[in-house]
């Protein structure tokens, strides 16, 4: 039997309708941004594999120093127990952050990464004694796949099944000089009921890589803090470079009260969460009282083997070889976006530092379930590059080892792809 067939027989796959998609490809090995399928054929992973991968696949220096620590420390209970890469992460994490960030939480995925910076908020005004319940967010958020994760997200296909059983979430527009002095007032009417906003920073990855201004987001914090509405920024998907700055964070000058953190946080090699938090959130929870803790925590929590892959992640992220090699992608984005900017097949161009994002012109309109994305996504696979369209929308955001020439390979193919569909 093939590893296709026998992965028929008994799996079950992510976001796949199982019986009419076609067969996953069985990937053997990767290296820098290339995946290779059985026959040793070369895919470019454009999306590092689901926004995760940031300095290529299977990275020796990360591979070296997972190793060495496999050999020596493979995993503790993190209740009672502590071990140094957990400490050292912390620590170098917290060196770069927005300087109000003074706790790390660990889980194991992004996710999880929120439903504790949404447990330490509503728990927050708990402890307190303040009626603070409801949530403030994107009307086009995406925040995961759990519940409370999926309660904070947009309401759309994905969540339709379980709708009724999300808890009641006050959703908003993102910001535009239009919108922003009717979305401060309606802050302002829920701001006793609220106990914080919970938001994805610039972009909206999920929604079709939407975008929108640091300066309108600035304000809208700004309002937020005012109102004491704590503000959960959710950097899933935005830390560690994408925006072309460390953090989308490093574009704002408001601090969110807490920051939640994975997919490119090992460098995409682990599965690995983060929330962190000010000392005014932590110190709500110290107490005689025991039911001030906060009771949370997961079998893998701190898990050393993805703290080192992270430790190492990091160290490689701000050599400032790797800042220039983020640069260079912005600046091959951008010409590339000038370029194709006012072809009649492109609704729109948009670029945040290293993600660009293509909006296909169509006829039938915008649907995550378009045929045009499965034609899309065929057709690139078809020419070895690994595209996962949203919808009409196709998107780039390439491991930051790309080379220039792997870059204009993908920009000739959709420039092809604009001739075809
Ligand atoms: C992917 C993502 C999540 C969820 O992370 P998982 O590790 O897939 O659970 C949360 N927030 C944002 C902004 C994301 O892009």
């Amino acid at each position: 039997m093939t590893l296709t067939e026998r992965d028929g027989n008994s799996i079950w796959h992510p976001y796949t309708q199982q019986l009419k998609s076609s067969a996953p490809i069985p990937i053997i090995r990767a290296g820098g941004c290339y995946l290779y399928d059985e026959n040793e054929r070369r895919i470019i992973d454009a999306v590092s594999s689901w926004w995760v991968t940031l300095h290529g696949h299977s990275h020796p220096y990360i591979v070296e120093r997972v190793s060495a620590q496999l050999k020596k420390l493979d995993q503790v209970i993190f209740a009672g127990f502590t071990h140094e890469p957990a400490i050292e992460l912390a620590e170098n994490l917290l060196a770069i952050l927005p300087n109000n960030q003074q706790k790390v939480f660990y889980s194991d995925n992004g996710s999880t990464a929120v439903e504790v910076a949404l447990k330490m908020c509503l728990q927050y005004w708990f402890n307190k004694g303040v009626p603070r319940k409801k949530v403030l967010a994107f009307r086009n958020g995406y925040h995961g796949d759990t519940f409370g994760a999926m309660s904070v997200s947009g309401r759309s296909a994905w969540t339709a099944p379980f709708d009724s059983l999300l808890f009641e979430v006050i959703f908003i527009d993102t910001p535009n000089p239009e919108n922003l002095p009717a979305l401060k007032t309606l802050i302002s009417s829920h701001a006793t009921d609220l106990a914080c906003f919970v938001y994805e920073p610039l972009v909206q990855g999920s929604a079709g890589m939407l975008m929108y201004g640091a300066a309108e987001l600035n304000e809208l914090l700004e309002h937020c803090n005012q109102e004491a509405v704590l503000m959960i920024q959710d950097e899933v998907f935005t830390g560690f470079g994408r925006t072309g700055r460390n953090f989308a964070a490093d574009h704002l000058t408001v601090k969110p009260d807490l920051m939640c953190f994975s997919k490119g946080l090992t460098g995409g090699t682990m599965p690995l969460g983060v929330t962190t938090c000010t000392a005014k959130i932590y110190e709500a929870f110290l107490s005689d009282d025991k039911l001030k803790t906060l009771f949370h925590g997961h079998s893998f929590t701190a898990n050393p083997l993805s703290c080192t892959a992270a430790l190492a992640s990091l160290e490689l992220l701000l050599q400032e070889e790797t800042q220039e090699k983020i640069n260079r992608i912005c600046s091959r984005h951008q010409e590339f976006a000038a370029l194709i900017a006012t072809h009649p097949r492109v609704k729109d161009v948009r670029q945040t530092g290293t993600i660009l994002a293509i909006e296909w012109q169509t006829e039938s309109g915008t649907s995550y379930f378009s045929d045009l994305r499965n034609q899309l996504y065929d057709y690139f696979l078809e020419k070895g590059i690994l595209m996962r369209p949203l919808g009409n929308v196709i998107y780039i955001l390439p491991p930051y080892c790309i080379s220039d020439q792997d870059l204009a390979e993908i920009y000739a193919q959709i420039r092809a792809a604009l001739e075809i569909f």
